[in-house]
């Protein structure tokens, strides 16, 4: 890609939450995009409003396994990839860990070589939880973590850090041209109901007047950004033609405890449930907030969504989209414990 113009973009993961808000923001700017999703945790109504629209394409394609041939042989090469392929949320990663840790090396490995074939631009979206539980706060890109490397939580972790050694060699070999996003915790329209996330669980709690869970005493911290400044934040770091050299934390500084979290959304929703202290899963990081002075610099990124906005926003759209379901929501799905 020259210039950071694309016209053809392959969004791998995106029938899910962020990855069908980076489709729609991608068509809105121009690009065609061809859509790969397994539909493992991505649903098909997250694109039913693109399906007819020109320059939009889905293939149901699991990147763990070899492309199909709609994808490695497409008459039209692809300037952009972007990967956001893997189950994110604790629960669905958890649940069929061995998937998730060859989705994250195997699926990368497999996107990479399509971008080495091609020429495409590369981009990874890799996460916060390459720190672990970090003793370094806030996390700045030169952290290198502190992960447990057989825990619970290592099949998302420990594949998400393979992943990104395996991008950082293929850019050393100057096999591809790639991008990392190390993407803080994201909130939004679109989010899964059963998704087991704090943000998605407290609002569907309070809206069906259900107790909201709170693991351990709700001390622990996390930033939370909104889905549209985290989508522009993810557009510009592929549209910047300077390598960035490294990886780039993407998400909202603003740090709050989850006991605050769950203040704002009752305060919102105006819901009296209760408090129900369950234990904290095992790992479960105590302190998360990004530096993000790297994005500010290279992209001129930053969030501009306040969370009293984004959390309407997303109250709003759980409200019209679920409620009428959530009388016969499932209970929520376990979480192991320590
Ligand atoms: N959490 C909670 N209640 C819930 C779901 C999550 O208290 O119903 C806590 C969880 O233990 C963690 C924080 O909220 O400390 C954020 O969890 P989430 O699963 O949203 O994302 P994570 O940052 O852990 O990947």
């Amino acid at each position: 890609m020259k210039n950071g113009k694309a016209r053809l973009a392959i969004v791998a993961g995106g029938a899910g939450f962020l990855g069908s808000h980076l489709c729609d923001a991608l068509l809105a700017s121009g690009l065609e995009v061809v859509c790969l999703d397994d539909l493992s945790t991505g649903r098909r109504e997250n694109l039913r409003h693109l399906e007819a629209r020109p320059g939009f394409r889905f293939v149901e394609a699991n990147i763990a396994a070899p492309l199909p041939e709609a994808v490695s042989r497409m008459r039209k090469h692809p300037d952009a990839i972007f990967n956001l392929a893997c189950a994110a949320s604790p629960p669905h990663y958890q649940a069929d860990p061995e998937h998730t840790m060859l989705t994250c090396v195997m699926g990368t490995r497999n996107l990479l070589r399509l971008a080495e074939e091609t020429g495409a631009r590369f981009l990874q979206a890799s996460t916060s939880e390459v720190y672990g539980d970090p003793d370094v706060h806030p996390q700045r890109e030169d952290y290198w973590g502190h992960v447990n490397p057989t825990g619970p939580r290592a099949c998302y972790d420990e594949g998400k850090r393979a992943a990104e050694a395996l991008i950082f060699d293929f850019r050393r070999a100057r096999r591809a041209d790639v991008r990392v996003a190390r993407i803080f915790n994201t909130y939004g329209p679109r989010m899964r109901a059963d998704d087991g996330r704090v943000v998605s669980n407290v609002i569907c709690q309070a809206l069906a007047g259900e107790d909201i869970t709170v693991y351990g005493d709700g001390s622990q911290t996390r930033s939370f950004c909104y889905v549209d400044d985290l989508v522009d934040g993810l557009a510009r770091l592929m549209a910047c033609d300077t390598d960035p050299e490294g990886a780039v934390n993407l998400g909202n500084p603003v740090e709050l405890t989850v006991a605050d979290l769950v203040t704002r959304v009752l305060a919102l929703t105006g819901a009296r449930s209760r408090i129900l202290r369950l234990p904290l899963p095992t790992d479960d990081p105590r302190r998360r907030r990004p530096d993000i002075d790297r994005a500010q610099a290279l992209l001129g990124w930053h969030p501009r969504v306040p969370l009293e906005e984004g959390l309407r926003a997303t109250v709003a759209w759980f409200r019209r989209e679920i409620a009428p379901a959530l009388r016969s929501r499932p209970a929520p799905l376990d979480l192991e414990t320590g």
